[in-house]
């Protein structure tokens, strides 16, 4: 049972779209939620900060379209906490700016349940810093308004005094004005504004489809009209707007606009994900692996109780070192129990896993696959070697080293199994064509992957071009009918990302 006076309302600004810009109790807030509720412009790829357990609820309200009242959402929020639970209100930006946050906050208090505010990096910023747009300036600009470009109560004009606003000398920001560019320009102009005041119109700021009109009041909606603008974007009008050429920076990193699939499992995951980031692109995270213990670990105990008795072992994934290792300490095994044997490891991440346990290793193949470390191992005859692998993996390298006469120990250290991942906003974005790349970094990422996502999804990722980290990934890949057009020099993720960067610039 939940203890009903731990319940609280924790409301969190997600920033605008980069998951770089959740600060870190937000983050950590998100580790510690029993209940996650989320809306439209949040990044969606932040949920995987939270627990397995977590209830996620999407609120996801579109400007104008709000799919939950906003009444049923406060409801929502004080049943929960009133349950002894940890509610998270994740909100885009900052939630007290045009967050509705005030309210949520409001109606918290009035039933008595405690919270937390955890403010964001607003749109209002974020974008105008991802635009290369300094909203102030020591020469250009001295203040700075934000202002709405929607007002629910008066559907057609907005209630704003636009004659005190066109008076403003400094930067104005409006939110929520993508479907009102026209008049905002008209109105701005009619009480006063130059024609040549500078704008900007961003939108899906900070993420792989930013976007950015620049013109003056008089030409924007004629520079604009042909693509027509649609939520989110964020307009910026003043004279900072004339730094953008000179500022700019997102825009012209080498994989910027890019969407790229990230499979790997969770933990591995977050190196791979943070340099895609750097290169400017957005991955998007969809873990098709994930490593659990064996069914049965009487082979393994088996072979850590008799170490003494071979000369090799052999690694060929991190996993294998990680598992291997937590089973040696739980059967309370000595790590010097290894002192004699020569240690193999297929790559060089495996390498510096086992480096880390303080052990030191004796072969790293120059290729980063079996076939290489095979090529590596001569004289074997009689010997004997432990193999700890996860349940399913290529069989060629126990086949092989059996006919160069070593007798081969096949032990599972872990299985892998189908994680329960979210599949529905990769299918939206499936749809939706947005995917530039998706990333395998073994043939059981393909397999999954393709199971997660369903037969009926096939010929849409056929046409998506496919990044494998080696040969036998990319063997996978392609009997299942994918379009592999990347594979790096080197078998590495670090490898892989150079190759996916080269990809690029070589076509543009
Ligand atoms: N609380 C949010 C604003 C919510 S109102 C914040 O602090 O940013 C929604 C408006 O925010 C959108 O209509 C748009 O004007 C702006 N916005 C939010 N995210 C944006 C993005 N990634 N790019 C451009 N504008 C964005």
């Amino acid at each position: 049972m939940m203890d009903s006076s731990k319940g609280k309302v924790v409301l969190i600004g997600a920033g605008p779209g980069d998951i770089g810009l959740l600060t870190l109790n937000g983050k950590d807030w998100l580790q510690k939620a029993d209940v996650v509720l989320y809306d439209h412009l949040v990044n969606p790829d932040m949920i995987r900060f939270t627990q397995k357990l977590t209830e996620i609820i999407y609120v996801g309200k579109k400007e104008g379209i709000a799919s939950m009242e906003q009444e049923q959402i406060n409801n929502l929020l004080i049943t929960k906490a009133r349950e002894g639970k940890i509610v998270v209100r994740l909100k885009g930006g900052d939630p007290f700016i045009f967050g509705r946050g005030g309210e949520e906050i409001q109606a918290a208090q009035a039933a008595g349940i405690a919270f937390i505010i955890v403010p964001g990096v607003t749109s209002v910023t974020g974008v105008a810093a991802y635009a290369g747009i300094p909203l102030t300036h020591r020469n250009l600009s001295s203040t700075l308004s934000i202002i709405t470009g929607s007002n629910e109560k008066e559907k057609g004009d907005i209630h704003i005094d636009w004659e005190k606003i066109s008076a403003r000398s400094g930067t104005l920001v409006f939110l929520m004005g993508a479907r009102k560019l026209p008049l905002i320009a008209e109105k701005l102009m009619r009480f006063g504004k130059s024609p040549d005041t500078p704008i900007a119109v961003v939108q899906w700021g900070t993420t792989a489809r930013q976007k950015t009109w620049v013109g003056t009041l008089s030409s924007i909606v004629e520079i604009s009209s042909k693509d027509k603008i649609s939520p989110p974007a964020l307009t910026i009008i003043g004279e900072v707007v004339n730094l953008k050429p000179i500022i700019e920076w997102y825009e012209h990193l080498p994989l910027f606009g890019k969407t790229i699939v990230v499979t790997r499992k969770g933990d591995q995951a977050e190196s791979m994900i943070n340099r895609l980031r750097e290169l400017g692109a957005e991955p998007f995270f969809f873990p098709v692996i994930e490593t659990i213990a064996p069914d049965d670990w009487c082979l393994l105990d088996n072979a850590l109780n008799n170490l003494s008795k071979y000369q090799g072992i052999i690694f060929t994934s991190v996993n294998g070192v990680r598992f291997f290792s937590e089973r040696l300490k739980s059967i309370e095994q000595d790590i010097r129990e290894l002192k004699g044997l020569q240690v193999f490891a297929i790559g060089p991440k495996t390498a510096q896993a086992i480096r880390d346990l303080g052990v030191s290793v004796d072969v790293i193949p120059e290729k980063f696959v079996a076939e290489s470390l095979i090529e590596s191992m001569k004289n074997i005859k009689g010997q004997r070697f432990l193999l700890p692998r996860a349940n399913i993996a290529r069989e060629i390298l126990p086949i092989q080293l059996r006919k160069m006469g070593a007798i081969v120990d096949v032990v599972p250290a872990y299985q892998t199994v189908l994680p329960d991942t979210q599949v529905d906003e990769l299918h939206k974005r499936l749809e939706a064509g947005s995917i530039d790349i998706i990333t395998f970094t073994s043939s059981s990422t393909v397999k999954n992957f393709l199971e997660l996502t369903g037969e009926k999804f096939l010929p849409s990722i056929k046409n998506i071009k496919i990044a494998c980290i080696g040969p036998v990934t990319e063997k996978t890949a392609r009997e299942a009918g994918l379009n592999v057009e990347i594979i790096p020099e080197q078998y590495t993720v670090s490898s892989l990302l150079d190759a996916i960067e080269s990809f690029f610039q070589a076509a543009s």
